[in-house]
């Protein structure tokens, strides 16, 4: 049975400079047809009472209260067991009473697009907020009840120090946080940053800073449990659902979802959408892409894979369909303890390349 609900919300009051997401300008009535589309799109599916719901995009809170209101009262009937339900928020658009509306609906999770600490960089990616707006955010939604708050911290990008990459971890630290997102800016060639060709910031550097973050991270209890995602002890719940490939749903335009074998995406087509055209594919994966998958996605949680979950799931021997394991091991790039296949501290930051060898088929 399907636990967990992803739900996209594509509106953004303005677009960053690095984003190659499915979002467009909020528009009252692309928002209403959005609305209209979105309960059809639920209607036309199996009733589920999900464990999780996460409501990302684009901006959520790019809805104004009456909105945000339509949209979590067609969510309520999914929502009646949610154990961990949330919902990501820009700095600049949440207001004391969008943060009540959260609350009453249940919302007890906040992903906060922070990204730097820096004015100037801030301003560089587009953003529409400024470091002062962010403990404010924080300290609307703590004053409502939602606690459980995760923010994102963005690095790589040009015109960025080692030194303000360390400011902005620190006082990331200072907030009252349990969770932290770190992504390194990749340069979409859809984006403005593709557009205008501006340069990464070279691997090598990249990686001092990505290094730099678990250090500083580590040193304040934040433990890496993902490649990109650090917490005291509160991992995301619904992230762990596609890290342990298992099923989820996903709707709205350009949403994904992993339902009985079958990739199903939405499309990102507004106006197909709109039509109740929502499905744009609809793959069904091979025994062999499964197992690959669930390989895939499993290596990169830091404890690994239960090798008795491979059993019980595929009824084979993961070590037998996956023979390049050994060397893996021998190479001190993986390890097998207490019946776990994990990354070692060695292999974990060279994963894809780890990967790409245990796949070889
Ligand atoms: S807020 Fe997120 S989805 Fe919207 S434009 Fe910025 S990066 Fe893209």
């Amino acid at each position: 049975m399907t636990r967990a609900l992803y739900v996209h919300v594509p509106f953004c009051d303005k677009i960053c400079a690095y984003c190659d997401f499915m979002r467009v300008v909020t528009h009252p009535k692309l928002i209403e047809d959005y609305l209209n589309a979105l309960r059809r799109e639920l209607e036309s599916i199996p009733f589920s009472a999900y464990r999780t719901i996460y409501l990302g995009g684009g901006t959520p809170t790019a809805l104004n209260d009456q909105q945000l209101d339509r949209l979590l009262s067609l969510l309520k009937p999914y929502a009646s067991d949610v154990e961990e339900y949330t919902i990501e928020i820009n700095p600049e658009s949440l207001t004391p009473s969008k943060a009540a509306l959260m609350r009453s609906y249940g919302i007890n999770r906040a992903s906060i697009g922070v990204q730097s600490f820096n004015d100037r960089e801030l301003k560089l990616l587009h953003r529409g907020h400024q470091v002062t707006d962010i403990r404010r955010t924080l300290d609307t939604l703590i004053e409502n009840g939602i606690t459980n708050l995760s923010i994102d911290l963005i690095y790589g990008l040009p015109l960025q120090t080692l030194e303000s990459f360390d400011r902005s971890l620190r006082l990331a630290m200072t907030l009252p946080i349990k969770h932290l997102s770190l992504y390194s800016l990749t340069i979409e060639p859809n984006s403005e940053f593709g557009r205008l060709n501006v340069k990464k910031m070279d691997d090598e550097r990249e990686e001092d800073f990505y290094f730099h973050a678990i250090d500083v991270l580590r040193q304040h209890g934040f433990n890496q449990y993902e490649i990109s995602n650090f917490t005291r002890c509160d991992p995301s719940q619904h992230n762990l659902t596609y890290w342990h490939y298992e099923e989820y749903r996903g709707i709205g335009p350009g949403a994904v979802s992993l339902i009985e074998g079958h990739r199903i995406e939405n499309t990102k087509n507004l106006m197909d959408y709109f039509a109740g055209k929502f499905h744009a594919s609809n793959e069904a994966l091979s025994d062999q892409d499964q197992r690959d998958e669930f390989i895939l996605m499993g290596l990169r949680v830091r404890e690994g894979i239960a090798l008795s979950r491979y059993r019980q799931r595929y009824g084979r021997d993961l070590l037998k369909d996956y023979p390049h394991t050994e060397s893996l091991i021998n190479q001190g790039l993986l390890e097998l303890q207490d019946e776990r296949l994990r990354a070692t501290d060695r292999g974990y930051p060279l994963l894809l390349t780890l990967l790409g060898e245990l796949l070889e088929h």
